[in-house]
């Protein structure tokens, strides 16, 4: 049964392509699983899952996991970008970037000459490190009413990485439009979901409890049409996608998403195949009766957990790069950093869909005589 209606065209007409399972943190607030759906309209692909606003806002605001700059995944966004800024853009435009996080780019923005930059997030936290390093930042959700003094008042909007975790991106890019100027600028960058039959490129996460729209570049111009956005130029950086669009006073026309759907049911099909593998590794681990600690902490942890006998190991804890997680726990146990490991002599079970490799040299590197399976 329906629980979400399309979020790029609002259509109740779906077909179910798989269903998603993860054994989430209860402290999390969020369902244990969704369906994958198509939306028959449009053919956008997106969770059907029965979290509302309330749920994500919670998860967002106490599990802010993108302060911490230790992670490194957008330090050249503004390498990628730079080419696109001198293009349509000039060093006193009026600038807003959206879901700001660790600030990085803003920061290069403001670095770089551009004097009349601004960035929001709805972490306190990521907003006064932005302040601290000189930039005007606010806090804000991207739902929240747009201030009579920001109607229309931008050059330009950034949106990195958001649109994808976005229940409803309808709400959130009326908004955007209402605070750009006729003929400015919105930015926009997106996992591309239609690439992800293509081995070559790497999607982070995948399917997970926190993408839950799964865009192409079809799917974001038939969103972004419904509010006057046309598209101007794409760039594409790995899997992921940056589109620029531009405010307009025309009704512009977009075509329906026939590739989507189908690059993600022969993904999940490829997928079954893995996963037996990883399910007869785990058996096997069961099985042996060791003690393990598991690093890694994602979503690929909750869905192990609830689609394998991973949980029927003997977890001693979990260990995490990220300084946000180090210190609280996680199905009861504690989450300790790297160093935890140093003098120890487990069995390390790596649990990450995107860094096992960097992770296993990481363990490599500190010499220690624990074990090392990768999942
Ligand atoms: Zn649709």
């Amino acid at each position: 049964m329906l629980k979400r209606a399309c979020p790029v065209c609002k259509s109740t007409k779906q077909i179910v392509i798989q269903n998603i399972q993860m054994n989430i943190p209860k402290d999390y607030h969020l369902p244990d699983n969704y369906d994958v759906v198509e939306c028959t309209d449009c053919g956008m692909v997106y969770a059907d899952t029965s979290a509302t606003l309330e749920d994500y806002d919670w998860y967002y605001t106490h599990f802010n996991f993108y302060g911490d700059d230790s992670k490194d995944d957008n330090s050249r966004r503004y390498e990628w970008m730079e080419e696109l800024l001198e293009k349509y853009l000039t060093k006193d435009s009026m600038m807003l970037e959206l879901g700001a996080g660790n600030g990085r780019y803003s920061m290069a923005l403001k670095k770089h000459g551009y004097t009349g930059v601004t960035a929001t997030d709805p972490s306190d936290e990521s907003v006064q490190r932005l302040q601290d390093a000189g930039v005007e930042a606010y806090v804000t959700n991207i739902y929240s009413e747009v201030l009579e003094r920001e109607k229309e008042k931008y050059d330009a909007v950034f949106l990195f990485e958001v649109a994808e975790h976005l229940l409803a991106p309808r709400r959130g890019i009326a908004n955007i439009a209402c605070m750009l100027r006729t003929n400015g600028y919105f930015m926009v960058s997106v996992p591309d979901y239609s690439m992800i039959a293509d081995d070559m490129c790497s999607i982070p996460n995948y399917f997970n409890l926190e993408h839950i729209n799964y865009f192409s570049e079809d799917s974001l111009d038939t969103l972004m049409a419904q509010f006057k956005l046309v598209r101007m130029d794409q760039k594409r950086i790995g899997g992921d996608l940056v589109q620029v669009y531009q405010k307009v006073s025309d009704k512009i026309p977009f075509h329906r998403d026939e590739q989507t759907a189908a690059a993600i049911r022969q993904y999940l099909n490829r997928q079954h195949v893995r996963q037996a593998q990883i399910k007869e590794r785990i058996d096997q681990l069961q099985k042996q009766d060791r003690e393990l600690i598991i690093w890694g902490t994602g979503s690929y942890v909750m869905s192990l957990l609830a689609t394998t006998k991973l949980g029927e190991c003997k977890i001693l804890g979990f260990v995490d790069n990220n300084r946000i997680k180090q210190g609280r726990e996680m199905y009861g146990r504690p989450i300790y950093a790297p160093d935890y490991l140093q003098d120890k002599q487990y069995m390390v079970v790596i649990c990450s869909m995107l860094y096992s490799e960097q992770i296993r040299q990481q363990l490599e590197d500190m010499h220690t005589q624990n074990e090392i399976v990768i999942l």
